[in-house]
């Protein structure tokens, strides 16, 4: 799908700009879209030598009245906590009807997003990283008083990334973006699955903003680590069409189920790990876009047990029996969630999705019918375990848990904690209801292939 027509189906993006100097036209947004304001630029040590210092010479010399910037200290780490929230909005209040510019990645961009939230206005983002795909999504991941949450918030109106910057990022931050776009290859396969059993009917616009294009964007995983500014503008794009897509899936649902559309039970396991508070060997948070390539490899693990299967080996009395009461169930999502922060909201997330005896049998014998259907569209979405492993290898993500400081063992019971954290229909819940998770897990336990 054109970038016109993306744009034409989400609310708050006017504008995506990604290409060599154009962190140049930043002064032409801001006369077009805000021009009684004062631009302010919130930007860390790094990003404002990358790019803010930059910005702020150009929006000078186009005669814009522009406030004092917001440069965070940076080392330490910058944490997406609410605080620095409230630094911006303190900060904000002493420049005239401010406007706020967005110059970094994920953290900074988080913080943006809350604080123009806060203030009712828009704003805009300059990408110094094809790191993530938060840019354009609503939402910002953000910690208050020591919760990890998603806070309300819109996306920016204007998104500007010059590939000279990109280009410039760390090779970790690309690998990053790399990770993060891959992930919808996974997702994309855990939408095929749940429109498949009728869980969550795909919807064709939003599907069409990335799956086509994604082979396309995540074809050149060398060019990627060899910092190429081709490959990283389309890595860029990937990941805020991928923004956008969620964007555009918020407007018919719940902000918590639009991230269907970039995200899957890859997710998921990042989710899990950043909760139990995991850090990398240098003692700061891993990336996101890191952790993500680590639960991909985990899913299409999974994924390549599951669909070994031939249809009669689905055993549906087999599974039915398998399938818990909700009393045990229940005694089940404690013993895996009992440890996170507020675990009882999985008790309720559970239940949701918990089926009768007769809903399962009803689901498994349409699984059982149409397997090689499934089976087929699966695999045409979803390279296989080793050909995901070499992509993600050759873009320099990490490949194994311990790349992520992570003990394998871990990354094994994720599976169980990953199918209890969201009703949102992936390959966990097919293989649990199936009735082969657990047999699933310990193939991939017991493989010299996987996660190793
Ligand atoms: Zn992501």
């Amino acid at each position: 799908m054109k970038l016109t027509e993306v744009l034409s189906l989400v609310k708050d993006t006017q504008e995506l700009v990604i290409g060599s100097g154009v962190i140049n036209t930043c002064s032409e947004y801001i006369y077009k879209y805000w021009p009684e304001c004062s631009p302010m630029i919130v930007a860390d040590t790094n990003t404002w030598k990358a790019a803010g210092q930059q910005i702020k010479r150009e929006l000078s010399e186009s005669g814009l009245n522009i406030a004092e910037p917001l440069i965070f200290e940076t080392p330490p780490y910058l944490h997406a906590d609410y605080r620095n929230v409230e630094i911006i909005l303190e900060k904000a209040e002493t420049a005239s009807n401010p406007v706020l510019i967005a110059v970094g990645s994920g953290t900074v961009n988080d913080l943006v997003k809350r604080a123009a939230f806060e203030l009712n206005s828009s704003y805009l983002t300059v990408g110094t990283a094809a790191s993530m795909d938060g840019y354009c999504s609503s939402g910002a991941a953000l910690s208050r008083n020591g919760r990890k949450q998603t806070m309300e918030c819109g996306a920016p109106k204007v998104i500007i990334a010059d590939t000279d910057i990109l280009v410039t990022a760390p090779p970790e931050a690309s690998a990053a973006g790399y990770g993060d776009l891959a992930s919808k290859l996974t997702a994309g396969a855990d939408w095929l699955i749940a429109d498949f059993t009728g869980d969550d009917p795909i919807e064709e616009k939003v599907w069409d903003i990335i799956q086509p294009n994604l082979d396309g964007w995540l074809s050149n995983p060398e060019k990627t680590a060899e910092g190429d500014p081709q490959s990283l503008s389309a890595i860029f794009e990937g990941l805020n069409f991928s923004g956008l897509a969620m964007q555009a899936l918020g407007l018919s649902r719940a902000a918590s189920k639009a991230s269907r559309a970039a995200s899957g039970a890859e997710h998921m396991f990042s989710h899990i790990w950043e909760m139990s508070g995991h850090l990398g060997s240098d003692g700061n948070p891993v990336s996101h876009g890191f952790q993500v390539s680590v639960g991909i490899l985990c899913v299409c693990a999974l994924m390549d047990e599951v669909f070994d299967m031939d249809a009669d080996e689905i055993d549906i009395e087999a599974a039915l029996e398998a399938y818990p009461d909700w009393e045990t169930r229940a005694a089940e999502v404690e013993e895996q969630m009992g440890n996170l922060p507020s675990w009882e909201e999985y008790i309720d997330i559970c239940r949701e999705k918990h089926l009768t005896k007769d809903e399962l049998r009803a689901k498994l014998v349409k699984v059982k019918a149409d397997w090689n259907e499934l089976r087929d569209n699966v695999k045409n979405r979803l390279p296989s375990y080793s050909k995901t492993y070499r992509m993600l290898k050759t873009a320099g993500c990490p490949v194994k848990p311990e790349d992520i400081n992570l003990k394998r063992e871990t990354a094994i019971s994720t599976y169980k904690k990953a199918q209890c954290m969201r009703n949102r229909y992936t390959i966990l819940d097919l293989a649990y209801e199936l009735g082969v998770l657990s047999k699933c897990i310990q193939s991939i336990e017991d493989s010299s292939q996987y996660l190793n």
